[in-house]
């Protein structure tokens, strides 16, 4: 499994997406300028009646093409691990679920 992690501090407005197993995997998502936009490819809708339309319609592609781009590397990074990894996981939040309930009925 090839594991990127980068300790690098991200640009001011950046999302962090992390692995919901606790890998140390993250995946960025770079504030919504100008240079994101172009890098997204997201061009105005051609049926757009005026020049308030076709800015939207861009931010509106750019949104939607970088939604698709993390959820794509969430489901590609998500396939790195295996059935066993998910399990663990889901059996230690078990055990904290647990132990937080007790300690929290201990306290009452
Ligand atoms: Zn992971």
């Amino acid at each position: 499994m090839e594991l990127r992690v980068s300790t690098a501090v991200p640009v001011p407005g950046t999302t962090r997406y992390l692995c919901p197993l606790e890998c140390g995997w993250h995946h960025d998502v770079p504030p919504p300028t100008l240079t994101r936009i172009a890098e997204l490819g997201a061009t105005a809708d051609p049926a757009a009646r005026d020049i308030h339309e076709a800015i939207s319609s861009v931010a509106t592609r750019a949104t939607f093409a970088e939604v698709e781009r993390t959820e794509t590397a969430l489901r590609e990074h998500l396939d790195t691990h295996t059935t066993a990894q998910f399990a663990r996981v889901i059996h230690d939040l078990r055990v904290e679920i647990a132990h937080l309930k007790s300690s929290g009925e201990a306290d009452q």
